[in-house]
């Protein structure tokens, strides 16, 4: 620390110093001065007109980090001094205060000026303010100055932060806002203004703006949050709402921020930014959608229908009210689907969705659960059972007649129909899962009771469908154990020579008491409507090639053709003909003795390789058989477009009426069918025979084989070798 007085270099000289000096200086100032000076909490320096430093108070050397004896006579461009301007860049010495005085005659006033310290870094700030002053009709300058490195560091660590923010500002979307509390003054950044689409200054700014420009719909719950934010004492918050742009539409934003409060609590500032979610809101959105609608339809799905309808059911309970679920298919969907291509069901699809909501009121619940299945689910249809009935005939009514009108889809026009099934509900305990099996249920009827129609859930369907469920899986048991055997009825030709077998399936149930078995009209229904005719009929056509390889090898069965039944699903599986060659060639059965019959609902299905299939199984050798001809909607124009071998009559032409005994209608029936056959090339089988009479007069009429209790009851296949094969007449 300098602890000299101020210093008169004059004097100073005059006692020996011989320093460099072209003026010499008078007294500084009066010596009552001098003492006052040296305690002054600023630098005061004078400069000569030349530069040369005449004196220095002791805080200026202190401040200067010099001793007198190297401040005094220095001049002031000497390259000594090293300052700084504010900014950190060098200060050319020509703007060092004393310099701008000396030169300009004008005054300094608060310049930054650093002074770069020399070894230890950094940089010491001073406020410098310079005078001119004219003595003896020389200009001096006196220059004075106090530190503020504290206080050029805080501006210089502000500005950066400052820049840091606005950098910060820049790159995110966020737009700033504040509003000093105390003052009301309010600051709304032009990012703020470009989210509702106005310029800066257009609108007018305060403390209300934000809320005056959000949604109506939400502006009370913005000014309910803000005075419960301001008297909570929380520091932060943020709140979602709409701004209404501009232009007309909702910016969904989300504002936060942070809260300012004195010592009692009470908020001065609130300062933060309003960021917008309208991105994020669209992926919220489309998240939404990916999860509860049907993207093909636009229709709620599944899921969506599960939540609604527990919110339906506990309206239902509140309000005592019945209301109904209706479970609806779509006919022949999936055929279409086959034949048309995807693109053309999906066209069925969305038209019929459209159909279906024009068709329903607007508080009709309708999603689509997928593949052709929708669900609609009506409520508030009175207290009374018998007009909720009526309400929901009302609507399926509507339904099918609105299904009923062709669809137009691009290349061709088409007709669909649903078969409906519905439920009522009225809020007791029944459960979500269980109306929908119910409705699903009574769909199941309408469609067994020729489709196109509505059927309402009873509970004997539930019975009916818990007991199928408990004969499907003896079924499988069944299939598991090989409980399905063979049993074979004799056919012949009208002179009584044996002319071939039919194989049918039996099920032994209760293999260790070997049961009586039962007849395969019980079983193959319920087969086939759960699917497992398929492997079933694969089994069944293993044990036929066994037997027809056994026969081949017995002198009085290897010409005997066999017939073995197949259903239309085991003919849908392109892999049938290459299954069938594989068990042929595997069991060394002769393919030529095998007949598959097939009946007239194979032309229903429409199944779209089926022609070329059935030549594949030709080329091997197999033939088909028509099996009950003139029973279904046969066409007789496919009887020339299908490989055919033989046409089966059953009971309904065999036991058509007769007159007297003299056949009559029946008679001209049969033999318009055998002419038939004979102009296609046909054989033709009758079968059902129960008496002598039909045997006499289908035999009269042209038939080639005859089969019937009267002639031979199916009998298990190793008592059907012992009656008829070579072993049995030994
Ligand atoms: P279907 O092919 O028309 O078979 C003839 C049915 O009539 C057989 O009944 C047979 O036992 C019965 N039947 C034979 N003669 C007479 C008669 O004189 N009077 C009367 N009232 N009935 C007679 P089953 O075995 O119960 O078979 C019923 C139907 O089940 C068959 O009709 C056939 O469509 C189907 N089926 C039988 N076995 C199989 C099989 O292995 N696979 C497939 N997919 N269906 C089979
Ligand atoms: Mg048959
Ligand atoms: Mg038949």
């Amino acid at each position: 620390m300098h602890t000299e007085p101020l210093r008169d270099p004059a004097r100073e000289r005059a006692q020996g110093d011989t320093r460099p000096g072209t003026e010499v200086p008078a007294p500084l100032l009066a010596p009552l001065l001098d003492p006052l000076l040296d305690h002054l909490p600023a630098g005061v320096v004078v400069h000569g007109s030349d530069g040369h430093v005449l004196s220095a108070n002791r805080h200026a050397l202190e401040l200067l980090g010099r001793g007198t004896d190297e401040a005094v006579g220095l001049e002031a461009t000497v390259p000594a001094w090293h300052f700084v301007r504010a900014d950190g860049t060098p200060m050319p010495p020509h703007e060092f205060p004393a310099n701008h005085v000396l030169r300009t005659g004008e005054p300094v006033r608060d310049l930054v000026v650093g002074l770069p310290a020399p070894v230890a870094g950094g940089v010491r700030w001073m406020l410098a303010n310079a005078y001119p002053e004219r003595h003896d009709g020389r200009l001096r300058a006196i220059v004075c100055f106090t530190e503020c490195t504290a206080l050029q560091s805080t501006r210089l660590a502000l500005e950066q932060s400052e820049q840091r923010l606005a950098l910060a500002l820049r790159g995110s979307t966020d737009a700033p806002w504040d509003w000093d509390m105390v003052s009301g003054d309010t600051y709304y950044s032009p990012r703020w203004w470009e989210l509702v689409g106005y310029a800066p200054g257009e609108q007018e700014a305060n403390a209300t703006t934000w809320i005056r420009m959000a949604h109506p719909d939400d502006q009370s719950r913005i000014a309910g949050f803000l005075a419960e934010l301001l008297h909570s004492g929380r520091e932060h918050f943020g709140i979602e709402f709409r701004l209404r742009h501009r232009a007309g539409h909702d910016v969904p934003v989300l504002a936060r921020g942070y809260i300012v409060r004195d010592a009692e609590g009470r908020a001065l500032r609130m300062s933060g930014t309003t960021g917008d979610l309208t991105e994020r809101k669209h992926a919220e959105r489309r998240i939404y959608e990916l999860a509860y609608f049907d993207h093909l339809t636009g229709l709620p799905n599944r899921r969506f229908l599960t939540e609604e309808l527990g919110k339906v059911l506990a309206r239902a309970a509140r309000s005592q009210q019945y209301g109904a679920v209706m479970f609806l298919d779509l006919d022949n969907f999936k055929l279409l689907n086959d034949t048309m291509g995807h693109d053309v069901g999906d066209m069925l699809l969305r038209q019929v969705a459209a159909r279906l909501r024009a068709a329903l009121r607007e508080s009709d619940h309708l999603a689509r659960l997928g593949g052709d299945e929708f669900v609609v689910v009506l409520e508030n249809l009175g207290t009374s059972k018998d007009d909720a009935i009526g309400e929901a005939q009302l609507v399926s009514r509507r339904i099918l007649d609105a299904l009923g009108v062709p669809f137009d889809l691009v290349a061709c026009e088409c007709s669909t129909s649903p078969s409906i099934g519905t439920t009522l509900f009225d809020g007791d305990r029944t459960g979500i899962d269980t109306l929908l099996k119910q409705a699903d249920l009574a769909m199941y009827r309408a469609k067994a009771d020729g489709r196109n129609t509505m059927r309402f859930f009873d509970p004997g369907m539930q019975e009916a469908a818990a007991r199928q469920a408990a004969l499907d899986g003896q079924l499988r048991d069944g299939l598991a154990r090989r409980q399905f055997v063979l049993h074979c009825q004799p056919q012949f030709a009208p002179d009584g020579r044996l002319a071939g077998a039919e194989a049918l399936v039996r099920w032994q149930r209760d293999g260790d008491h070997m049961a009586a078995p039962v007849g395969a009209g019980e079983f193959i229904g319920q087969a086939e409507a759960s699917g497992l005719i398929v492997p079933i009929g694969m089994q069944v056509l293993e044990e036929s090639c066994g037997l027809l390889a056994r026969w081949a090898r017995d002198p009085r069965l290897a010409g005997l053709p066999l017939a073995v039944n197949v259903s239309v699903r085991q003919l849908r599986d392109p892999d049938f003909p290459d299954a069938l060659a594989a068990m042929l060639a595997a069991s060394g059965a002769p393919a030529g003795r095998l007949t598959l019959e097939i009946t007239e609902n194979v032309f229903a299905a429409k199944l779209p390789d089926l022609i070329p299939r059935m030549q594949r199984l030709n080329e091997l050798g197999v033939q088909f058989a028509l099996d009950d001809f003139g029973t279904g909607p046969s066409s007789l124009a496919y009887l020339q477009d299908f490989p055919f071998a033989t046409l089966k009559i059953g009971r309904a032409l065999v036991h058509a009426p007769y007159d007297d005994g003299a056949p009559a209608h029946g008679r001209h029936l049969v033999e318009a069918i055998v002419a038939l056959a004979r102009k296609l090339d046909l054989g033709i089988i009758a079968e059902d025979v129960e008496d002598e009479a039909q045997r006499s007069l289908l035999a009269d009429c042209g038939c080639d084989v005859l089969q019937g209790y009267l002639l031979g009851r199916p009998v298990p296949a190793a008592e059907f070798e012992r009656m008829y094969g070579a072993a049995g007449t030994a």
